[in-house]
């Protein structure tokens, strides 16, 4: 499987980060390697002073699809769930300068935080969650799928030019404002409405 992941999906975030507003949606991918399993705390790699939580809204594709219309997207997937997508964000910053790749920053060991999932169906409107994290009990980032700059169907759409949609691949949709750096006995918490999605904590 594969995570394929959205950058600078949200207006807040992206002038947080002082990032141009992009014309596409920006995409990077991680690999499976990158899924933290469950119940493990998050350990802060050696590589980086700077790690962020970005929380994210996570689709589980269902189907095989390439070139899927935005039309028939819904068809793709019947489970949303959360997740955060780790970032070494000095190391990011290093080679967002030089043009280079960021996998380095994005895709390392432990990066990709998946918790549970709901069916769609519980959802009354898919581009109307309500989500948030909380860290050591006090909410930093919350945001509403509303908000996404391309919405879920839209970034189905767009991916599957580029990549063969399989089942059980995952899609982060990108962060809203709000990110902020991790330290160690951090206690992290994510919700969709008020249910609890995951807790990890971070060593
Ligand atoms: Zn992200």
């Amino acid at each position: 499987m594969k995570i394929i992941c959205i950058g600078r999906n949200y207006a807040e975030h992206i002038a947080e980060l002082q990032n141009e507003r992009p014309s596409e949606p920006v995409i990077f991918m991680k690999p499976d390697s990158a899924i933290l399993p469950a119940h493990n705390p998050f350990y802060i790699p050696e590589f980086s002073n700077d790690i962020h939580y970005e929380v994210e809204i996570v689709v589980k594709i269902n189907r095989l699809g390439k070139h899927i219309a935005t039309r028939f997207a819904p068809k793709y997937y019947d489970e949303i769930g959360l997740g955060i997508d780790f970032t070494a964000r000095d190391l990011q910053n290093k080679l967002k300068d030089k043009g280079l790749p960021w996998e380095k920053a994005k895709a390392f060991d432990g990066s990709a935080v998946i918790g549970d999932f709901l069916p769609k169906a519980h959802f009354e409107d898919i581009n109307a969650i309500e989500f948030g994290l909380i860290k050591n009990e006090e909410w930093v980032q919350k945001g509403n799928s509303s908000l996404m700059l391309w919405k879920i169907d839209e970034i189905i759409a767009y991916v599957s030019q580029y990549f063969t949609l399989k089942i059980g691949d995952l899609i982060f949709t990108g962060t809203p404002a709000g990110v902020g750096k991790v330290s160690p006995e951090d206690e992290l918490k994510g919700f969709i409405g008020n249910q609890k999605m995951f807790e990890v904590k971070v060593k």
